[in-house]
């Protein structure tokens, strides 16, 4: 879950089975031939903006479709239920005695959001349904520009700090008995901005989207987000993850160079490798940019051991 690594890494690659090298062609030409495109991106971003105006149109057509906002929501009627949100309602119950009077619609929620999220690979929620993602996607474009003209530096902290968040929102939340985190929740406020219209909150997400692009690429996704790490953790058991073949590897790091979270793909770095085959760790959004971007093809979605038994 935490991204550790194995110790003893296979014998580096020979020269001679580097895939460009191979063929016989440079890497410029290997690449030119098997091309990246955006075709994973273009997807989810289409999923992504579908899902968010669906949210819109609900409301403003009184649809039963796909109600409320990000926050707590019905499909089609059924509740679905932000798990950070209801682990923080669940600690305030538990302080006050009032875990018992938890509606059935509030577990089920509950329940079928974890249910699917495990199913589809944990974090997949942040790179395919929050509106935030898709702002700090933007925001990260014009902050590798800045960085790329030498205008900003990048600076990085420690990738555990959003567990520290995790446990303190959980903490504030037993004590004060408020749903603290949603103050400052991007996914919630974004949402319900979109769907019921602007408010002064805003400022807020234009403070944290601007020190992102000055400051510290993903700074929310990356460190803060207990929303993301809660998805890390159902996503540590889930069966659907991004798996890497290191004969198709050519130790570019194109992938890790477009990478919210380039821990994950520690293994294409050359002579890191403990497999012939990995699977990317729970930090991954399966946002598929990787795989858009490797010229070998070497990144792929899959079931964790499906292939084995096919
Ligand atoms: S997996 Fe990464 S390092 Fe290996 S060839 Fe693909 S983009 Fe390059
Ligand atoms: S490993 Fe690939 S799919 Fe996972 S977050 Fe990084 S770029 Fe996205």
């Amino acid at each position: 879950m935490f991204g550790k690594k194995e110790r003893t890494p296979l014998p580096p690659k020979k020269k001679e089975d580097i895939p460009y090298i191979k063929e016989g062609i440079s890497f410029k030409e290997w690449k030119a031939k098997n091309g990246s495109g955006h075709k994973w991106r273009n997807i989810r971003w289409a999923v992504l903006i579908g899902i968010n105006v669906l949210f819109v149109l609900s409301f403003m057509f009184d649809l039963s479709l796909l109600e409320g906002s990000l926050s707590g929501s019905r499909l089609f009627g059924f509740y679905l239920m932000d798990p950070f949100n209801s682990l923080q309602l669940l600690v305030i119950s538990i302080y006050t005695g009032h875990i018992k009077y938890l509606t059935m619609n509030f577990v089920i929620g509950v329940f079928t959001i974890f249910i699917f999220y495990f199913l589809m690979g944990g974090r997949t929620f942040c790179s395919w349904i929050c509106p935030y993602h898709f702002l700090a996607e933007w925001g990260e474009k014009l902050h590798n520009y800045l960085v790329k003209k030498k205008k900003i530096k990048e600076h990085t902290f420690n990738r555990y700090l959003k567990y520290v968040f995790w446990a303190g929102f959980l903490i504030l939340a037993f004590v004060t008995q408020q749903l603290v985190f949603e103050d400052l929740n991007p996914v919630g406020i974004l949402s319900r901005a979109m769907i019921y219209g602007p408010g002064l909150i805003l400022i807020w997400i234009l403070v944290l989207i601007t020190f992102e692009i000055v400051y510290s690429k993903r700074f929310w996704c990356r460190y803060v987000c207990p929303i993301g790490a809660t998805w890390t953790m159902v996503g540590s058991v889930s069966p659907f993850a991004v798996k890497f073949e290191l004969d198709k590897c050519a130790h570019c790091r194109d992938c890790q160079a477009v990478c919210e979270v380039p821990h994950v793909l520690w293994f294409v770095e050359r002579g890191k490798a403990t497999k012939q085959r990995h699977d990317v760790g729970a930090d991954c959004t399966k946002c598929g940019l990787c795989i858009d971007a490797c010229p070998g093809n070497a990144l792929s979605y899959t079931i964790k051991g499906w292939d084995k038994i096919l």
